[in-house]
């Protein structure tokens, strides 16, 4: 080793009578930096931004702690140059979830707190920062808009989005959000004098709501006993709520956080995706009668920072947000709630690859306040959690004010071949629905119009050409896409070989769509999927229309599956579930039995009955006769049991080492180096699967390997990766190949 890799290995220390800050920067190294305080004023202390020398630039660090002795000799440390927080951004108790996250998960710590913190203050920005605000002046209000728009339409567009935002105007980021190129028509609309620039604290957060709390159904039974259940303590505590869908599971939720917030604690709920839970949010607004502070992507950057400080002063007491809101510091926090459990966004699947739900957990352990795990559909992890009595399992077996659970029909799509995606006794079921006044909802988990493009003649396949997969049709914007790598062309009608028709194979949600037209072309059609809710607020006003009943029939994807209240909904047909029966995955049946008992519960769920129609070409196939009969609690119970025997997680735990490179050689190259590093070290428990080529071998241009390591217990799998880590960032295979650590991961590819 060189002396270089043993300083980086912490194998030298040099100890100081001074303080030396260990400083977390935010780049892709397992390793703290050292730093000596500034030479005059006061000496950050952890949790404090500091701005540092770093190579020949200058960066923002976070001070992790104080200490004495340094990798480094006195005479190179570096001071630091100015300190950016006078108290703590941070407490010692987020510090602590930061430095968890970034050991659990194997990730370099400054990208644990870039990842952490609010855009602005990674950049550097004041806790309290002010923002440059655009408003009309007096000149700008009583202008003729018509008459600027003769000249200058762009600034007439600007000016009156202005004049609908008042005098208050709207910040920067506001107006990116809304019009992306407002800069330049600002200028010319300054230089008339219709508008003016000023300077204003940055957006508050103002929790405060006129509306008192509305009142809520009397519990039943269930949910009392729930409640009791969950009442017993307000210490750690880790609670599966189990319950159907329409069982009341948000009643219990909204129960027991006005218990915590009436105490004067904070409560953090963290959903799947804030767009899709626009009814969540409102219902926890009306009933609790206050304004919850949200932490999601679609946030201005001012806005975000708004929540955030709200959550950290205790100044919100109610804090929803998505993933990422697992970090929010909360200064009184009483209880942590994870909505959907089962769901797969809350596991970050690129550069630091968390899961918030079990970060929720380790949280909730370590500030000693429950958290709640709410689903219809448990995943096996959390199942057995249950089994092995570390979790409490709290059941809600019925749904709530009389509501029925739909019942489950299987088409077989051999005996009932489909036109367009649709079999003749769907098309009978929903024009039984449609005439009874209900409203019908088709899931197909495929957008675009054919997942296929191709030549009858030669039978050649449009496929992309960086990445091995089919281009899928995409007949409303005349386009060729590849779903993984975004590559888009346009839609041809000859084939590239032979010059022959080509013609669109199977169907996605567009061909649906257009099929359903034809068929009831009295009936309303709506198609709600991530291309037709592109634009800003399309998919609020999507599931508005469909929970009022606009729509009759409702065509979508995944994303009409999650935790949706449509009234009138009386008749689901899922398309083809038989893409999930045959996966390679260990957790396919798992994923199936979820994605379909999920969409399931969104029929009848008032008081009209629901049905459920699956067309599948495999009726015979065990899976759907214990779906129907036993429920997901026996399909999940059947796949444990397999998960034993077959010693996959959560009988083991694994973790998936992935490379990606412009030559295949380079990818398989480095997780050989991997390999070996791994055998020289570490103990026969570990099992060392590959490299081999991921599923899909080749996307965006890079050809990708992976190597799978598993073990029976989590302490030699982390001790394996906590020496591989800062081994392979100096080695010079990873040169060449974009390479992570996926710790507990949910996709094998
Ligand atoms: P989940 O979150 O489990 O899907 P919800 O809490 O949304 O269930 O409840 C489903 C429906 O049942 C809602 O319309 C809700 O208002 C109603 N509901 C819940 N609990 C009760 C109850 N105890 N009595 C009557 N209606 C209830
Ligand atoms: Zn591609």
């Amino acid at each position: 080793m060189t002396d270089f890799q043993l300083v980086l290995r912490g194998y030298v220390k040099f100890v100081s009578t001074d303080v030396i800050l260990k400083i977390a920067v935010n780049v892709p190294l397992s390793r703290e930096f050292d730093y000596r305080p500034p030479a005059n004023g006061p000496l950050p202390i952890a949790g404090c931004r500091v701005r540092i020398p770093f190579g020949r630039s200058q960066r923002i660090g976070m001070v992790l702690a104080h200490a004495s002795e340094s990798v480094l000799p006195a005479e190179k440390l570096r001071a630091v140059t100015t300190v950016l927080d006078e108290a703590p951004l941070l407490s010692a108790a987020d510090l602590w979830l930061i430095r968890f996250t970034s050991d659990y998960y194997h990730h370099p710590i400054g990208e644990v707190v870039a990842a952490a913190l609010p855009a602005l203050l990674r950049q550097g920005k004041s806790l309290q920062p002010t923002v440059v605000s655009v408003a009309v002046s007096a000149a700008g209000a009583a202008a003729d808009v018509a008459a600027v728009a003769k000249r200058a339409p762009r600034q007439a567009e600007l000016l009156e989005i202005l004049l609908d935002a008042g005098s208050n105007g709207l910040d920067t980021g506001q107006l990116t959000a809304i019009l992306p190129t407002w800069r330049r028509a600002a200028v010319g609309l300054l230089e008339k004098g219709l508008i003016a620039k000023r300077n204003m604290r940055a957006a508050h957060f103002d929790e405060s709501l006129s509306a008192g709390a509305q009142h809520g159904p009397t519990p039943n039974k269930e949910q009392q006993e729930a409640l009791s259940c969950l009442r017993r303590s307000d210490n750690f505590g880790a609670y599966l709520l189990d319950g159907v869908t329409g069982s009341g599971k948000t009643e219990v939720y909204l129960q027991r956080m006005r218990d915590i917030i009436d105490q004067g604690r904070q409560v953090l709920v963290l959903v799947p995706e804030i767009g899709l839970t626009p009814q969540l949010i409102r219902r926890f607004r009306e009933r609790l009668g206050i304004e919850p502070a949200l932490l999601h992507s679609g946030l201005t950057d001012s806005a975000r920072l708004a929540a955030w400080r709200a959550a950290r002063s205790a100044s919100a007491s109610l804090i929803v947000g998505t993933r990422s809101a697992i970090f929010t510091p909360l200064k009184n926090a009483g209880l942590i709630i994870v909505d959907e459990e089962h769901d797969h966004s809350f596991k970050q699947q690129e550069g630091l690859r968390y899961s918030a739900r079990d970060l929720a957990i380790a949280r909730a352990k370590h500030l000693d306040i429950p958290v709640i795990l709410g689903t219809a559909t448990p995943t096996l992890e959390m199942l057995q959690h249950c089994r092995s009595g570390a979790y409490e399992h709290i059941v809600l077996s019925s749904r709530a004010g009389g509501a029925k659970p739909p019942t489950i029909r299987l088409v077989d799509t051999v005996r009932s071949p489909v036109t367009d995606g649709i079999s003749e006794p769907l098309a009978e079921a929903i024009g039984t629905h449609l005439r009874a006044n209900g409203q019908v909802l088709l899931f197909l988990n495929r957008r675009g119009f054919a997942p296929t493009l191709i030549c009858a003649s030669c039978g050649h396949i449009a496929g992309c050409e960086r990445c091995n997969s089919r281009l899928t049709v995409h007949a409303r914007s005349k386009q060729l896409r590849c779903h993984h790598c975004g590559a888009c062309h346009p839609l041809v009608e000859h084939c590239s070989e032979c010059g022959q028709a080509v013609t669109p194979l199977g169907e996605g949600t567009e061909r649906l769509e257009d099929s359903l037209r034809l068929r009831f072309p009295h009936h309303s059609v709506q198609r709600i999927d991530s291309d037709s809710t592109q634009r800003k607020g399309a998919m609020d006003e999507a599931l508005r229309s469909a929970t009022a009943g606009d729509a009759d029939i409702l065509v979508g994807t995944q994303m009409l599956s999650k935790g949706h209240h449509f009234p009138k909904l009386t008749l689901v047909g899922i398309i083809n579930a038989d893409q999930g029966l045959f996966g390679s995955d260990f957790r396919s049946s798992e994923r199936l039995a979820q994605s379909v008992v999920q969409v399931a519960g969104r029929a009848g769920r008032e008081s009209r009955a629901g049905e459920v129609l699956i067309q599948t070409a495999f009726p015979d196939n065990t899976f759907w006769a214990t779906l129907i009969h036993g429920g997901y609690r026996q399909v999940s119970a059947d796949a444990l049991a397999e998960r034993e025997l077959t010693r996959w997680p959560p009988f083991t735990r694994l973790a998936l080492l992935r490379s990606a490179a412009h030559k295949q050689a380079d990818a398989h190259h480095f997780l050989d180096v991997a390999r070996r590093y791994i055998e020289s070290q570490s103990a026969a428990a570990l099992r060392i699967l590959g490299p081999v080529d991921a599923p899909m071998a080749r996307k965006a241009g890079r050809y990708r390997a992976q190597l799978l390591l598993q073990s029976s217990d989590r302490a030699t799998l982390h001790n394996t990766l906590r020496y591989l880590r800062p081994a392979l960032e100096v080695d010079p295979a990873a040169r060449k190949v974009r390479w992570s650590i996926d710790v507990d991961p949910i996709e094998l590819f």
